[in-house]
């Protein structure tokens, strides 16, 4: 391909921003605009004006991002040596060749949030704070904070009469001690001790800046300090820094991406090239609108006009559905129409949910009706008790410092190690100052420990050495081996247990992941890249480009598009999520992961919601989101069921509802089917309520607290008072009706 090829298919915007070579450059703008298809160009065209791959940094946030970059590299100019990767690992890399700075030897593990808090907890109970009302969650999200800010432990001091600082000012440096025992690193910590020896060594720092000369950061928006400290400091001698992004999308403020970043970019590089792309290539013009009409809803936001030049489209539709399952079973059935049509194949669907617990629904409706799914969560995998104890063993035998993974095998199987012999083991390695390993193989000198206890360690001492002598080889075999001499696959074999099967499934999964992993890579010595890239999994890498329907959660669908989306569960607690409700912050922030959800979609959009759900153990009548009410009416189609959302208690659902799916049979909004779902697009019953126009378990708008639902009424005429739950923090709320306000959203029978 000739660059007169490369750059045709470019708009001339696009074509600026991929033909800029030298100096930094900042591309804003909004979804579907091309951005991550102008990084690749990009790279591209730098190989083609003679750039060396190598010099050439491409920083993601996900496996799968960097991998789909290298493959369309990969089609543009064949052979490209360029380096691709996510921030993590970028960081977990440099680490092992220069984590000496920070005390880490190249063997180090990298635990995962549990294992992290188990850490945590000890740092805790050894500082013997008081932990008042904060959970240990909290203290971990107040110290993972910290990181993110670039603040290492000595460096920390709470703000006045913070009393979570001050219980992080002693639990920090404990937990960062008892990291260090370990020889491992939490996930925050891999950023930033890679900013602090970038910080540290000048040296290397020059060194890396001239080797990586182009560094190209997408999704930008979602960068925090420490990353943004990274790339930076890469960029000094050669500020070649590229970075995309689109302020709209940011979603991960409560993981420290700090939308400052983006003014802080302009302040540092005061030359930079700023390129806005305008036009949207992804969406119809209709699916457009209703996106750019929710997010104009946020008040922290600069205005961005969005055109398309595509079709207007179908609709969006908004839908109300009695219950999760009758929302599960209509998606399904609307997929499973298509299919038989031949319109559609099961990869152009996609199903949102805020959180991956809504999945299950979905799962057995499609199931039901065999249309292949998948649902992208590939954390959960390897979270699994079995494989987290399988691994387990590698980290021990990669790490032999590595306490977690200690606690965690040496007694499984089970081989008659007791807790007070463990604790005391632990107990005395700290107060030695020595790792794990080291007192477990003195453990006959250790006072308190049984000569049987004692000897039982030196067993397991002794298994490990073996399993270690296996360490060079591929991870298959590795893995068999683990199975075989713990007696592991014994354990699941002799049981008949479904539980137990299903473990030992999981396990053969497990060893199939390793036989591909030593497919790709045959050079002995894996092991190290075989954990890091267990450590590192992110849920969206579980995604095949396969035929088949995709479920998975709105944050997983960044940067991702698919012609059809059902966005659904689109309710008052869940989006936006139960935790955001507090804040003003926090709700833009969900109204923004809503923005990333639905422009996501490519020609057909459908939100939904259902009046009764069952969620966290709990049965109960929802409210909608007030997300919904946002949605310009104009190009939006509205669907439900004026019976139960008249709000009588619901009726179960009918066979012959099923059949025929409440959106081809309902009318178009208008008239006496006029529903929930119409009414929160912004034709609420126009003209000042009656009092007697309200009735039990009506939904109601209020100008403040958004939709709620009435829960009790009382009183008659002008003293006719209403209490309203509008859910989250704001509760339930008394109204005096006649002066309330409150609009009625669907007029009771
Ligand atoms: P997001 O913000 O969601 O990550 P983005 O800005 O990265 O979106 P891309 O994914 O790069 O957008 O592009 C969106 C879609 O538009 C892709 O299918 C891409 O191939 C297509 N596209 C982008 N630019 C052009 C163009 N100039 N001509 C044709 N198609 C284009
Ligand atoms: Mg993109």
């Amino acid at each position: 391909m000739n660059d007169a090829d490369l750059l045709s298919g470019l708009t001339p915007a696009q074509r600026e921003a991929v033909t800029h070579i030298d100096g930094p450059l900042l591309i804003l703008a909004g979804p579907g605009s091309g951005k991550t298809r102008v990084v690749t160009h990009r790279i591209a065209y730098l190989l083609r004006r003679g750039v060396p791959g190598e010099q050439i940094l491409g920083l993601t946030f996900t496996n799968k991002a960097a991998a789909e970059m290298a493959s369309r590299v990969e089609q543009l100019v064949p052979g490209a040596r360029v380096r691709l990767g996510t921030f993590h690992r970028f960081a977990a890399q440099f680490l092992r060749r220069h984590g000496r700075h920070v005390g880490l030897q190249a063997n180090f593990t990298i635990y995962d949030k549990e294992d992290s808090l188990k850490g945590l907890r000890r740092a805790i109970a050894e500082a013997g704070v008081d932990l008042m009302n904060y959970t240990p969650d909290a203290v971990a999200a107040a110290i993972s904070w910290a990181k993110n800010a670039f603040i290492q432990s000595h460096e920390y001091s709470p703000r006045d009469g913070s009393p979570i600082g001050s219980i992080v000012q002693k639990v920090y440096p404990l937990y960062q001690r008892w990291l260090s025992r370990s020889n491992a690193v939490d996930f925050d910590d891999l950023l930033l001790n890679t900013a602090v020896v970038l910080q540290r060594d000048p040296e290397l720092r020059r060194d890396l800046d001239a080797r990586h000369r182009y560094i190209m950061v997408d999704e930008y928006q979602d960068t925090n300090l420490v990353q943004y400290a990274i790339a930076r400091a890469l960029s000094i001698d050669y500020p070649n820094l590229a970075v995309t992004g689109d302020p709209d999308q940011s979603i991960y403020g409560w993981r420290g991406a700090d939308l400052n970043n983006i003014l802080e970019f302009e302040r540092d590089f005061p030359d930079v090239r700023v390129v806005r792309l305008e036009q949207n290539y992804r969406s119809t013009k209709k699916i457009l609108q209703a996106a750019a009409g929710l997010i104009a809803h946020n008040v922290k936001r600069k205005r961005k006009d969005l055109f398309t030049l595509n079709d207007d489209g179908a609709d969006v539709r908004l839908v109300a559905y009695r219950d999760q399952t009758e929302e599960a079973e209509d998606v399904a059935s609307q997929i499973q129409s298509a299919l038989r049509e031949g319109r559609r194949r099961a990869r152009d669907f996609a199903v949102f949910y805020r959180v991956n617990a809504l999945s299950r629904e979905f799962e057995l409706a499609l199931r039901r009706r065999n249309i292949p799914y998948q649902i992208v969560n590939g954390v959960e995998f390897f979270q699994r008790r079995e494989i987290k104890d399988l691994v387990a063993y590698l980290k021990f035998i990669q790490n032999p410092r590595d306490e977690v993974a200690f606690l965690r095998i040496v007694n499984t199987p089970p081989r008659g190690i007791g807790n007070t012999t463990l604790a005391r083991v632990a107990e005395f390695a700290r107060s030695q100052g020595w790792d794990i390993w080291t007192a477990a193989a003195r453990a006959e000198s250790i006072p308190g420990v049984q000569s049987r206890a004692a000897s039982k360690l030196a067993e397991f001492v002794r298994l490990i050495d073996n399993l270690t002598a296996a360490a060079s080889g591929p991870m298959e075999e590795l893995l068999g081996c683990v199975l075989a001499e713990t007696g592991y696959r014994e354990l699941f074999r002799k049981s008949s247990a479904e539980e137990d099967q299903e473990r030992l499934a999981n396990v053969e999964e497990l060893l199939t992941y390793a036989r591909q992993f030593d497919e790709q890579h045959p050079e002995p010595g894996g092991l190290d890249a075989f954990l890091e890239e267990v450590s590192l999994v992110n849920d969206v890498d579980a995604w095949e480009g396969d035929d088949r329907v995709t479920l998975m959660s709105l944050h997983a669908s960044k940067g991702l598009e698919f012609p059809v989306v059902f966005l659904t569960a689109v309710e008052q607690g869940i989006l936006p999520h139960e935790r955001s409700l507090k804040s003003n912050d926090q709700m833009e922030e969900e109204r923004r992961l809503m923005f990333v959800g639905m422009t996501r979609a490519m020609e057909e959009l459908q939100i939904s919601y259902a009046s009764m759900r069952d969620f966290r153990g709990r049965r109960g009548l929802t409210i909608p989101s007030p997300f919904l009410m946002e949605l310009p009416k104009n190009g939006l189609q509205t669907h439900g069921r004026a019976a139960e959302l008249a709000g009588t208690a619901a009726r179960p659902p009918q066979t012959s509802d099923r059949r025929e799916p409440p959106l081809r049979r309902a009318g178009n909004g208008q008239g006496p089917r006029l529903t929930t779902a119409a009414a929160l697009a912004g034709s609420a019953a126009s003209g000042p309520a009656r009092t007697d126009d309200y009735a039990q378990d009506m939904l109601v708008a209020h100008p403040r607290h958004g939709v709620g639902r009435i829960v009790a009424l009382s009183g008659s005429g002008e003293n006719r008072k209403a209490v309203v739950d509008f859910g989250g923090r704001i509760g339930r709320v008394k109204f005096i009706l006649s002066k309330a306000g409150l609009k009625p959203l669907k007029r009771s029978r």
